[in-house]
């Protein structure tokens, strides 16, 4: 069903879902948490002291070629806290500071399915344990999710809100092997296949600007994600970043990066073949500011969302507007 819910500047129908709740034209993470939950949700990042295969030599040695492998902040401070102190930490802060009323768990740095089981379940039930924590969101690789892994992660889904969010950053096979991801497309849609379709949520994360890509890449990988069953996706640029290959071939002059014009439109361009109901988790990457080389842009988070606000208003344009052969309605 298809809704005029509001009109633009220029007095022109803005056609959008009624079930989007919010004034944007896209159907942002925020939205999707209050027409779920009635309140407000923070998603709350947690290192849990992972590691990641494709960094142990265990997938291919080296790593992502724009992972700085660095784990977060806490990680770097010293001794990691407890899940649950952790839990406890960004609860105070963001209850403060957002009005967040409940939250979600994300287990957030490196692959946070590669342990054995039992560990893995511990600290899933440690999480869920905490007060107004309502769900998990768990952060991972296509290949490192085995049947007994999805099992637990399932077992989850049926009793409490969960996500699992896979990188996958393209979905061509010469830009994954460009940027060492250590797996190709098809694990990928494996995984999606394995896992989606039932409680488990699946949201999708992709890097713009990859070398070596087209703009026409880059937008059938949106198309490609289109046509799955995805419930999210994670978007941001390329980063170079302190410590990195991709950094190194940044100074050295030899890797291009987006300028905000060009990655604005992209998004834009992503966001009209993307389906309606997809949430966008985020259009922008968060944090790296004491090791971001390049683009100094990308510091500006707030710029680049209103950036692309303005984009999608300028063109009268929204998510799902181009999504399949036919009119969303
Ligand atoms: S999969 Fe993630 S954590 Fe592992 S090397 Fe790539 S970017 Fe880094």
């Amino acid at each position: 069903m298809i809704t005029i819910e509001n009109t633009t500047e220029k007095g022109s129908p803005v056609v959008k879902p009624t079930f989007w709740n919010n004034k944007k034209r896209y159907y942002d993470l925020k939205s999707y948490w209050i027409n779920r939950f009635g309140c407000r949700v923070h998603k709350l990042p947690i290192d849990a002291g992972f590691t990641c295969p494709n960094r142990d030599g265990s997938v291919a040695p080296g790593g992502c070629i724009y992972c700085d492998g660095r784990g977060s902040a806490l990680r770097q401070a010293g001794e990691l806290p407890s899940v649950a102190d952790q839990i406890r930490r960004g609860k105070a802060f963001y209850q403060k500071h957002s009005g967040a009323e409940k939250f979600i768990a994300y287990f957030q740095t490196f692959t946070n399915t590669y342990a054995p089981l039992e560990k893995l379940r511990a600290l899933y039930d440690e999480a869920l344990a905490e007060e107004d924590v309502i769900g998990l969101s768990i952060g991972t690789r296509p290949d490192c999710v085995s049947d007994e892994t999805l099992a637990l992660i399932r077992s989850y889904a049926e009793r409490s809100h969960v996500w699992l969010e896979f990188g996958l950053q393209s979905f061509h096979d010469r830009t994954l092997r460009a940027i060492n991801r250590g797996h190709d497309a098809e694990a990928f849609r494996e995984a999606v296949r394995r896992s989606g379709g039932g409680p488990i949520l699946i949201c999708v994360h992709i890097i713009i600007g990859l070398p070596g890509e087209t703009q026409g890449e880059i937008l059938e990988t949106a198309r490609q994600i289109a046509r799955l069953p995805i419930d999210g996706i994670k978007i941001h640029s390329l980063l170079a970043l302190e410590g990195t290959v991709l950094g190194d071939r940044y100074r050295r002059g030899e890797q291009e990066i987006m300028t905000r014009e060009a990655y604005v439109e992209t998004v834009c361009d992503i966001l009209e073949i993307l389906p309606p109901e997809m949430v966008i988790q985020r259009l922008t990457a968060d944090g790296y500011r004491d090791i971001l080389l390049g683009p100094a842009w990308a510091g500006n988070k707030l710029a680049v969302l209103n950036a692309i606000d303005r984009e999608l208003e300028r063109r009268d344009a929204r998510q799902g507007g181009k999504y399949g052969a036919t009119p969303y309605t």
